[in-house]
């Protein structure tokens, strides 16, 4: 019996978890360790105190590429039982005018702005083919045009000032950064998500949080240990692995022969990394990452969802806060007769609101409305919410260069080959690249050279797990 510890019930510790049984039956006995009292880590589906309307505080939206290839998240979803329903947003609020469509853009911004947001996404569409978007954050991508340039520099290639203005809030939401602090690649796999074809997006009924907790009532054969941070990882003396936990207080040790890392780049650092060699590479893992972005959600429960006699998609951008997309909740979750939006401010904007308290917070929200709808906003408001998440996402996932996907899940292979990490930052900075991370981590298990005769032979890709992690 292998005993595998991991660290992190976010999304990427419970996959891991729900992975290591469906790939390796009881040959695992598997403890997950959470610092917290739930699971599901930014996955965060909240209700209001007035009404019992639900909203998302985290993870706003599932992407799903079906259409294009294999999607494993949506296999995994599907495999739960979970139910989804499309989302949807076009519109865009530029200079407090409400853009629906080609038409109100080139009347407002002008046709030749038009024509360059066009050209620009005709251009990107090129640069980045729906085949080569989907097989993700590899290797092959340092060969790429754009890999070694900044988003901002393709940006600059914009003449038109309205046009660059447009695609630069269309973007600022999705990459959680300044487009100066992350590559032209990044940036074009965030373009693209605007031309038809390549991705759509969809929310999970009942709640974003029904995903952690389908994964956490699915886990058999998996120990959860909840309020126990992990604190220190180090090798014991028999060629195996000790973790040292708080619990109550009080610090507790337990060895393993595998531990799965399933944390954020910005968490790795609260663990004390034990031996000159692990500490070494670990801080050398974590430089290398080491790029935090940021997002604030602000959302706000209505009396009724006053703007949808004007907007009806499920989201729209905002010129507000550096681009900002807002959700509007009420078009996916049952609230009732009641309306519910939520801004996601992003970048540099949500780093420097944070210390602002809630109250300031919600008011900068409405003020961002446009004329007809912020008086509305105020006569209608019932109760704000604000949720903080500075340093919580990846501004250039992959790193760069990318480096080669299995060693960087392995960050001290030689010594340490029973430790492995798992995380978005990896990968994408989203759902779908913390499970091709967790899938790829726990293939590595059968690497180590100690464990291969306990573990049941390695699961080819086309096992009974169904799940195979992008091709390299
Ligand atoms: C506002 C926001 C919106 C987002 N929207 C989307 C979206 O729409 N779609 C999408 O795909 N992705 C989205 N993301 C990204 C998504 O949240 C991440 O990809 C995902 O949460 C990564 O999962 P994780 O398990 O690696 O990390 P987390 O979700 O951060 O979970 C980490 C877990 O580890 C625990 N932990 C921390 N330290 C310790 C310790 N020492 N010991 C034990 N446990 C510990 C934490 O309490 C937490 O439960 C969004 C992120 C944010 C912040």
């Amino acid at each position: 019996m292998t005993r595998v510890a991991i660290i992190g019930a976010g999304p990427g510790g419970l996959m891991t978890a729900y992975l290591l049984e469906r790939k390796y039956k009881n040959s695992c006995q598997t403890t997950l360790f959470e610092a917290t009292d739930r699971v599901g880590g930014k996955i965060l589906t909240r209700r209001f105190d007035c009404v019992p309307a639900i909203y998302e505080a985290g993870v706003a939206e599932v992407y799903d590429y079906g259409m294009i290839g294999p999607d494993p998240l949506q296999q995994l979803i599907g495999e739960l039982g979970l139910k989804t329903t499309p989302i949807d947003g076009q519109t865009v609020v530029v200079d407090g005018k409400v853009l629906r469509n080609e038409h109100e853009i080139a009347e407002h911004c002008g046709e030749a702005a038009l024509m360059a947001v066009e050209d620009f996404r005709r251009r990107a569409a090129a640069m980045m083919p729906i085949e080569t978007w989907h097989e993700g954050f590899w290797q092959d991508d340092n060969e790429h045009p754009w890999a070694r340039r900044t988003c901002e520099e393709i940006l600059n290639e914009v003449a038109d000032p309205a046009a660059r203005k447009f695609l630069k809030v269309a973007v600022h939401s999705d990459l959680a950064t300044e487009p100066h602090l992350t590559s032209g690649l990044n940036g074009l796999k965030n373009f693209v998500m605007d031309v038809p074809g390549y991705v759509r997006q969809c929310s999970i009924d009942g709640g974003m949080e029904m995903l952690p907790r389908a994964l956490q009532e699915n886990l058999i054969r998996t120990r959860l240990e909840l309020n126990s941070p992990v604190v220190g990882v180090e090798k014991n003396r028999n060629e195996g692995y000790r973790i040292s936990f708080r619990r109550n207080r009080r610090i507790e040790q337990q060895d393993f022969d595998a531990i799965f890392i399933a944390l954020p780049h910005n968490w790795l650092n609260s663990i004390e990394w034990g031996g000159e060699r692990l500490r070494r590479a670990m801080t050398e893992h974590i430089a290398y990452y080491d790029r935090p972005a940021h997002y604030l959600r602000i959302t706000i429960l209505f009396r009724k969802p006053f703007w949808q006699s004007l907007i009806t998609d499920s989201w729209f951008m905002l010129d507000a806060f550096g681009g900002c997309c807002v959700y509007d909740e009420s078009a996916r979750h049952d609230v009732g007769e009641y309306g519910v939006l939520g801004w996601l401010v992003a970048g540099s904007d949500a780093l420097t609101l944070v210390n602002l308290d809630d109250r300031t917070l919600v008011n900068r929200a409405i003020e961002s409305l446009p004329d007809g709808l912020y008086e509305e906003a105020h006569e209608h408001f019932i109760e704000g919410k604000v949720h903080r998440w500075a340093a919580a996402v990846n501004a250039l996932p992959g790193g760069c260069p990318v480096r080669d996907t299995r060693a960087a899940h392995l960050p001290e292979a030689k010594e340490h080959p029973g430790i492995f990490v798992v995380g978005d930052y990896l990968f994408d900075s989203t759902l779908n690249g913390v499970f091709d991370s967790a899938n790829l981590a726990t293939d590595l298990l059968h690497s180590m050279p100690l464990l291969v005769d306990d573990l049941p032979p390695h699961p080819s890709k086309k096992s009974a797990t169904c799940f195979s992690p992008q091709q390299q």
